[in-house]
Protein backbone atom coordinates (compact mmCIF):
# COMPACT_ATOMS: atom_id res chain seq x y z
CA UNK A 1 0.00 0.00 0.00
CA UNK A 2 1.40 3.42 -0.84
CA UNK A 3 2.32 5.19 2.23
CA UNK A 4 4.56 8.21 0.85
CA UNK A 5 2.89 11.11 -0.82
CA UNK A 6 5.04 14.02 -2.10
CA UNK A 7 6.88 16.13 0.92
CA UNK A 8 7.55 19.30 0.87
CA UNK A 9 11.59 21.07 1.46
CA UNK A 10 10.34 23.25 3.68
CA UNK A 11 6.93 24.48 5.53
CA UNK A 12 5.76 28.04 6.99
CA UNK A 13 4.85 28.20 10.45
CA UNK A 14 3.59 31.45 12.54
CA UNK A 15 6.07 31.51 15.31
CA UNK A 16 6.35 34.21 18.63
CA UNK A 17 9.60 34.92 19.83
CA UNK A 18 8.11 35.82 23.56
CA UNK A 19 4.98 36.20 24.86
CA UNK A 20 3.42 39.20 23.49
CA UNK A 21 5.67 39.26 20.39
CA UNK A 22 4.42 39.53 17.20
CA UNK A 23 4.11 36.21 14.52
CA UNK A 24 6.49 35.81 12.01
CA UNK A 25 5.82 33.50 9.18
CA UNK A 26 9.17 31.36 9.17
CA UNK A 27 10.05 28.38 7.08
CA UNK A 28 11.49 25.19 8.87
CA UNK A 29 12.75 22.34 6.86
CA UNK A 30 10.23 18.99 6.30
CA UNK A 31 11.38 15.52 6.34
CA UNK A 32 9.80 12.06 5.85
CA UNK A 33 8.28 11.19 8.92
CA UNK A 34 10.61 8.79 10.84
CA UNK A 35 9.05 5.78 12.83
CA UNK A 36 5.85 5.85 14.43
CA UNK A 37 5.36 9.44 12.94
CA UNK A 38 2.78 11.14 10.92
CA UNK A 39 3.87 14.30 8.65
CA UNK A 40 -0.05 15.95 8.16
CA UNK A 41 -0.65 18.99 5.70
CA UNK A 42 -2.75 20.85 7.92
CA UNK A 43 -6.08 21.71 6.97
CA UNK A 44 -7.31 23.91 10.11
CA UNK A 45 -6.55 24.54 13.38
CA UNK A 46 -8.48 26.47 16.11
CA UNK A 47 -7.53 29.21 18.54
CA UNK A 48 -8.10 27.28 22.51
CA UNK A 49 -8.36 29.83 25.33
CA UNK A 50 -4.94 27.85 26.16
CA UNK A 51 -3.36 29.54 23.28
CA UNK A 52 -4.20 32.67 24.44
CA UNK A 53 -2.98 32.05 27.58
CA UNK A 54 0.19 30.88 26.56
CA UNK A 55 0.57 34.26 24.13
CA UNK A 56 -0.38 35.94 27.19
CA UNK A 57 2.12 34.79 29.09
CA UNK A 58 -0.30 33.65 31.53
CA UNK A 59 1.33 29.93 31.82
CA UNK A 60 4.84 29.24 30.95
CA UNK A 61 5.31 27.44 27.12
CA UNK A 62 8.66 27.33 25.77
CA UNK A 63 9.83 30.50 23.42
CA UNK A 64 10.10 30.43 20.26
CA UNK A 65 7.13 28.75 20.13
CA UNK A 66 4.66 28.04 17.88
CA UNK A 67 0.72 27.45 19.37
CA UNK A 68 -2.00 25.61 18.82
CA UNK A 69 -3.25 21.97 19.24
CA UNK A 70 -6.70 21.95 18.18
CA UNK A 71 -5.64 20.91 14.60
CA UNK A 72 -6.75 18.58 11.66
CA UNK A 73 -5.07 17.65 9.06
CA UNK A 74 -4.57 15.42 5.88
CA UNK A 75 -1.91 12.29 5.74
CA UNK A 76 0.85 13.35 3.61
CA UNK A 77 3.14 10.25 4.24
CA UNK A 78 3.13 7.70 7.39
CA UNK A 79 6.79 6.47 9.08
CA UNK A 80 7.09 2.51 9.60
CA UNK A 81 4.87 1.04 12.57
CA UNK A 82 1.79 3.32 11.87
CA UNK A 83 -0.84 1.70 9.56
CA UNK A 84 -4.47 2.01 11.30
CA UNK A 85 -5.69 4.59 13.58
CA UNK A 86 -7.29 3.45 17.22
CA UNK A 87 -10.14 1.31 16.20
CA UNK A 88 -8.37 -0.25 13.48
CA UNK A 89 -9.50 1.25 10.53
CA UNK A 90 -6.51 1.55 7.49
CA UNK A 91 -4.41 4.60 7.18
CA UNK A 92 -3.10 6.23 3.94
CA UNK A 93 -1.65 9.11 2.61
CA UNK A 94 -4.69 11.54 1.55
CA UNK A 95 -6.80 10.79 4.53
CA UNK A 96 -8.26 13.32 7.04
CA UNK A 97 -6.94 12.64 10.86
CA UNK A 98 -7.35 14.10 13.94
CA UNK A 99 -5.21 13.53 17.11
CA UNK A 100 -4.84 13.45 21.04
CA UNK A 101 -3.58 17.06 21.60
CA UNK A 102 -0.96 15.08 23.28
CA UNK A 103 1.83 12.33 23.30
CA UNK A 104 3.84 10.15 25.78
CA UNK A 105 7.48 8.64 25.73
CA UNK A 106 6.02 5.45 26.41
CA UNK A 107 4.31 2.92 28.66
CA UNK A 108 4.95 3.72 32.57
CA UNK A 109 2.91 4.06 35.46
CA UNK A 110 0.58 5.80 35.15
CA UNK A 111 -0.46 3.60 31.56
CA UNK A 112 -0.11 0.41 32.92
CA UNK A 113 -1.30 0.70 36.69
CA UNK A 114 -3.42 4.05 36.88
CA UNK A 115 -5.21 3.90 33.48
CA UNK A 116 -4.01 7.98 33.31
CA UNK A 117 -1.86 7.84 30.71
CA UNK A 118 -2.71 11.74 29.86
CA UNK A 119 -0.55 12.52 32.71
CA UNK A 120 2.37 10.07 32.01
CA UNK A 121 5.94 11.74 32.89
CA UNK A 122 7.35 13.45 30.10
CA UNK A 123 3.87 14.02 28.07
CA UNK A 124 4.42 16.58 25.88
CA UNK A 125 1.71 18.37 23.92
CA UNK A 126 1.45 20.13 20.23
CA UNK A 127 1.72 23.72 20.25
CA UNK A 128 4.04 23.41 23.70
CA UNK A 129 6.79 23.25 22.93
CA UNK A 130 10.11 25.80 21.41
CA UNK A 131 9.66 25.98 17.77
CA UNK A 132 13.33 24.95 17.59
CA UNK A 133 12.86 21.43 18.79
CA UNK A 134 13.46 18.78 15.45
CA UNK A 135 10.76 18.16 13.94
CA UNK A 136 9.64 22.09 13.96
CA UNK A 137 6.25 21.63 12.94
CA UNK A 138 4.22 20.34 16.16
CA UNK A 139 2.11 22.99 16.24
CA UNK A 140 -1.27 23.61 14.67
CA UNK A 141 -0.26 27.80 13.48
CA UNK A 142 1.14 26.25 10.58
CA UNK A 143 0.94 24.99 7.32
CA UNK A 144 2.06 20.68 8.79
CA UNK A 145 2.82 19.36 11.59
CA UNK A 146 4.16 15.90 12.11
CA UNK A 147 1.71 13.69 14.52
CA UNK A 148 4.61 12.05 17.01
CA UNK A 149 5.10 8.98 18.43
CA UNK A 150 2.96 7.26 21.40
CA UNK A 151 0.19 9.94 19.79
CA UNK A 152 -3.42 8.75 19.67
CA UNK A 153 -4.98 9.07 15.84
CA UNK A 154 -8.28 8.81 14.42
CA UNK A 155 -9.56 8.64 11.02
CA UNK A 156 -12.66 11.49 10.26
CA UNK A 157 -15.69 10.48 8.45
CA UNK A 158 -16.29 12.23 5.34
CA UNK A 159 -19.92 13.76 7.30
CA UNK A 160 -18.26 15.66 9.32
CA UNK A 161 -17.18 19.47 8.46
CA UNK A 162 -13.61 20.72 9.17
CA UNK A 163 -15.52 23.44 11.71
CA UNK A 164 -17.21 20.16 12.95
CA UNK A 165 -14.32 18.31 13.06
CA UNK A 166 -11.03 20.84 14.45
CA UNK A 167 -12.44 21.37 17.84
CA UNK A 168 -12.93 17.54 19.03
CA UNK A 169 -9.56 16.83 20.14
CA UNK A 170 -9.48 19.26 23.05
CA UNK A 171 -12.41 21.12 23.32
CA UNK A 172 -15.10 18.30 23.05
CA UNK A 173 -12.80 15.48 24.12
CA UNK A 174 -12.47 17.48 27.21
CA UNK A 175 -15.52 18.17 27.99
CA UNK A 176 -16.61 14.29 26.96
CA UNK A 177 -14.24 13.54 30.44
CA UNK A 178 -15.73 16.49 32.74
CA UNK A 179 -18.90 14.87 32.11
CA UNK A 180 -17.83 11.23 32.76
CA UNK A 181 -16.03 12.59 35.85
CA UNK A 182 -19.41 14.62 36.66
CA UNK A 183 -21.10 11.53 36.10
CA UNK A 184 -24.06 13.34 34.76
CA UNK A 185 -26.66 10.53 33.49
CA UNK A 186 -30.33 10.15 32.77
CA UNK A 187 -32.85 13.00 34.65
CA UNK A 188 -29.68 14.74 36.36
CA UNK A 189 -29.73 18.54 36.43
CA UNK A 190 -26.71 20.39 35.27
CA UNK A 191 -25.30 23.50 36.41
CA UNK A 192 -22.69 24.91 33.53
CA UNK A 193 -20.60 28.02 35.06
CA UNK A 194 -19.34 29.61 31.74
CA UNK A 195 -20.97 29.36 28.45
CA UNK A 196 -17.49 29.36 25.88
CA UNK A 197 -16.82 26.63 23.72
CA UNK A 198 -16.60 24.07 26.61
CA UNK A 199 -19.49 25.25 28.01
CA UNK A 200 -21.55 24.62 24.75
CA UNK A 201 -19.96 21.58 24.55
CA UNK A 202 -20.78 20.72 28.03
CA UNK A 203 -24.16 21.16 27.60
CA UNK A 204 -24.88 19.41 24.76
CA UNK A 205 -23.14 16.49 25.91
CA UNK A 206 -25.30 16.64 29.21
CA UNK A 207 -28.27 16.77 27.18
CA UNK A 208 -26.89 13.59 25.32
CA UNK A 209 -26.05 11.99 28.70
CA UNK A 210 -29.65 12.35 29.14
CA UNK A 211 -29.63 15.46 31.67
CA UNK A 212 -33.34 16.28 32.12
CA UNK A 213 -32.12 19.99 32.77
CA UNK A 214 -29.10 22.01 31.94
CA UNK A 215 -28.64 25.71 33.65
CA UNK A 216 -26.18 27.92 32.21
CA UNK A 217 -24.54 30.78 33.63
CA UNK A 218 -22.24 33.32 32.11
CA UNK A 219 -21.89 37.24 32.71
CA UNK A 220 -21.94 37.63 28.33
CA UNK A 221 -25.24 38.30 26.97
CA UNK A 222 -24.72 36.92 23.42
CA UNK A 223 -23.68 33.42 24.88
CA UNK A 224 -26.31 32.93 27.24
CA UNK A 225 -28.38 33.57 24.18
CA UNK A 226 -26.10 31.49 21.81
CA UNK A 227 -26.18 28.30 24.81
CA UNK A 228 -30.06 27.50 24.03
CA UNK A 229 -29.38 26.12 20.73
CA UNK A 230 -26.61 23.78 22.61
CA UNK A 231 -29.09 22.18 25.23
CA UNK A 232 -29.14 24.63 28.02
CA UNK A 233 -32.79 25.15 29.39
CA UNK A 234 -32.20 28.11 31.47
CA UNK A 235 -29.72 31.06 31.46
CA UNK A 236 -28.26 33.23 34.30
CA UNK A 237 -26.42 36.51 33.98
CA UNK A 238 -24.27 35.86 37.90
CA UNK A 239 -22.96 39.60 37.96
CA UNK A 240 -26.58 40.41 37.62
CA UNK A 241 -28.06 38.34 40.75
CA UNK A 242 -26.77 38.37 44.70
CA UNK A 243 -25.51 34.89 44.98
CA UNK A 244 -27.87 34.57 47.47
CA UNK A 245 -30.35 35.00 45.26
CA UNK A 246 -28.50 33.08 42.05
CA UNK A 247 -28.38 30.06 44.44
CA UNK A 248 -32.18 30.77 45.65
CA UNK A 249 -33.28 30.85 41.94
CA UNK A 250 -31.06 27.52 41.29
CA UNK A 251 -32.48 25.58 43.61
CA UNK A 252 -36.29 26.17 42.83
CA UNK A 253 -35.46 24.56 39.53
CA UNK A 254 -33.68 21.68 40.40
CA UNK A 255 -35.90 20.26 42.74
CA UNK A 256 -35.94 18.53 45.13
CA UNK A 257 -32.82 20.54 46.66
CA UNK A 258 -30.09 21.69 44.14
CA UNK A 259 -28.24 20.14 41.19
CA UNK A 260 -26.91 16.90 40.77
CA UNK A 261 -23.69 18.09 38.79
CA UNK A 262 -21.79 21.68 38.37
CA UNK A 263 -19.34 22.00 35.64
CA UNK A 264 -16.90 25.18 35.84
CA UNK A 265 -15.35 26.13 32.84
CA UNK A 266 -15.28 29.71 33.03
CA UNK A 267 -11.74 29.96 34.40
CA UNK A 268 -12.15 31.85 37.36
CA UNK A 269 -12.04 30.55 40.85
CA UNK A 270 -14.25 32.96 42.67
CA UNK A 271 -17.07 30.94 40.93
CA UNK A 272 -16.56 27.72 42.51
CA UNK A 273 -17.86 28.70 46.39
CA UNK A 274 -21.07 29.63 44.49
CA UNK A 275 -21.13 26.60 42.46
CA UNK A 276 -20.42 24.18 45.46
CA UNK A 277 -23.31 25.94 47.23
CA UNK A 278 -25.94 24.88 44.12
CA UNK A 279 -25.05 21.24 44.57
CA UNK A 280 -27.92 19.15 46.39
CA UNK A 281 -26.45 16.64 48.72
CA UNK A 282 -23.95 14.48 47.43
CA UNK A 283 -23.31 16.69 43.88
CA UNK A 284 -20.25 16.37 42.04
CA UNK A 285 -18.25 19.61 41.11
CA UNK A 286 -15.66 19.26 38.17
CA UNK A 287 -13.31 21.71 37.42
CA UNK A 288 -12.01 22.26 33.81
CA UNK A 289 -11.46 25.59 33.35
CA UNK A 290 -9.09 26.78 36.08
CA UNK A 291 -6.08 26.25 34.44
CA UNK A 292 -3.90 28.57 35.35
CA UNK A 293 -1.33 28.38 38.24
CA UNK A 294 -1.92 30.16 41.43
CA UNK A 295 -5.77 29.65 40.73
CA UNK A 296 -6.37 30.47 44.79
CA UNK A 297 -9.94 30.58 45.88
CA UNK A 298 -11.67 30.63 49.69
CA UNK A 299 -13.96 27.69 49.99
CA UNK A 300 -16.03 26.55 53.22
CA UNK A 301 -14.78 22.95 53.41
CA UNK A 302 -17.43 21.89 56.50
CA UNK A 303 -19.91 23.27 53.20
CA UNK A 304 -18.10 20.01 51.26
CA UNK A 305 -17.94 17.53 54.27
CA UNK A 306 -21.77 18.13 55.29
CA UNK A 307 -22.95 17.55 51.87
CA UNK A 308 -20.81 14.82 50.74
CA UNK A 309 -19.75 16.62 47.56
CA UNK A 310 -17.03 15.02 45.15
CA UNK A 311 -14.52 17.54 43.96
CA UNK A 312 -12.77 16.49 40.74
CA UNK A 313 -10.40 18.35 38.25
CA UNK A 314 -9.97 17.48 34.27
CA UNK A 315 -6.84 17.84 32.80
CA UNK A 316 -6.02 16.35 29.43
CA UNK A 317 -8.11 13.69 28.94
CA UNK A 318 -8.14 10.04 28.26
CA UNK A 319 -7.16 8.77 24.79
CA UNK A 320 -10.85 6.69 25.12
CA UNK A 321 -12.45 10.74 25.27
CA UNK A 322 -10.98 11.41 21.95
CA UNK A 323 -13.19 8.11 20.60
CA UNK A 324 -15.99 9.25 22.81
CA UNK A 325 -15.54 12.86 21.73
CA UNK A 326 -15.67 11.77 17.48
CA UNK A 327 -18.52 9.69 17.89
CA UNK A 328 -20.93 12.36 19.91
CA UNK A 329 -19.84 14.65 17.44
CA UNK A 330 -21.37 11.98 14.38
CA UNK A 331 -24.16 11.62 16.58
CA UNK A 332 -25.27 14.81 17.32
CA UNK A 333 -24.13 17.38 14.74
CA UNK A 334 -27.29 17.38 13.41
CA UNK A 335 -28.70 18.14 16.65
CA UNK A 336 -26.26 21.09 17.44
CA UNK A 337 -24.93 23.46 15.54
CA UNK A 338 -21.38 22.86 16.27
CA UNK A 339 -20.42 24.18 12.62
CA UNK A 340 -21.25 27.23 14.03
CA UNK A 341 -19.21 27.64 16.66
CA UNK A 342 -16.43 28.20 14.77
CA UNK A 343 -17.28 31.48 13.58
CA UNK A 344 -13.91 32.79 12.38
CA UNK A 345 -11.12 32.00 9.52
CA UNK A 346 -7.81 33.60 8.96
CA UNK A 347 -5.00 32.71 6.54
CA UNK A 348 -1.50 31.64 8.37
CA UNK A 349 -0.33 35.63 8.41
CA UNK A 350 -2.96 36.52 10.59
CA UNK A 351 -2.63 34.68 13.37
CA UNK A 352 -2.13 37.85 15.36
CA UNK A 353 -5.36 39.02 14.14
CA UNK A 354 -7.28 36.18 15.13
CA UNK A 355 -5.18 35.64 18.49
CA UNK A 356 -6.82 39.25 19.33
CA UNK A 357 -10.19 38.50 18.09
CA UNK A 358 -10.25 35.41 20.41
CA UNK A 359 -8.75 37.24 23.32
CA UNK A 360 -11.57 40.02 22.80
CA UNK A 361 -14.09 37.77 22.22
CA UNK A 362 -15.14 39.05 19.46
CA UNK A 363 -15.09 35.56 17.97
CA UNK A 364 -16.12 32.08 20.18
CA UNK A 365 -13.72 29.88 18.06
CA UNK A 366 -11.14 31.31 15.60
CA UNK A 367 -9.84 28.80 12.86
CA UNK A 368 -6.35 29.61 11.00
CA UNK A 369 -6.81 27.63 7.64
CA UNK A 370 -3.02 27.77 6.11
CA UNK A 371 -4.61 26.46 2.43
ZN1 LIG B 1 -7.15 23.38 24.09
Amino acid sequence: MKREGVIATSGRLAVYDAPNKPFEIRRFPVRAPRGGEVLVKIRMSTICRSDIHSYLGHRPNPCPGVLGHEIIGNIVALGDGITHDMRGAPLVPGDRITWSEYFIPGPNYYTEVLDLPQKSPGVEKYGHMAVTTEPHHHGGFGEYCYVLPQSWILKLPPELTDEEATPINCGVATMICVSERAEIGMGDAVVVQGLGLLGLYGAAIAKARGARLVIGLDTVAARREMSTRFGVDHTFDPAALSEAALVKTVKALCRPEGADAVIEVCGYPEVIPVGIQLLRIGGRYVLGGVVNPESFVRIDANLLLRKLITLRGVHNYHPRNLVEALEFVCANHKRFPFHDLVDGKYRLDEVGKAMKDAEDRRVLRAAIVPG
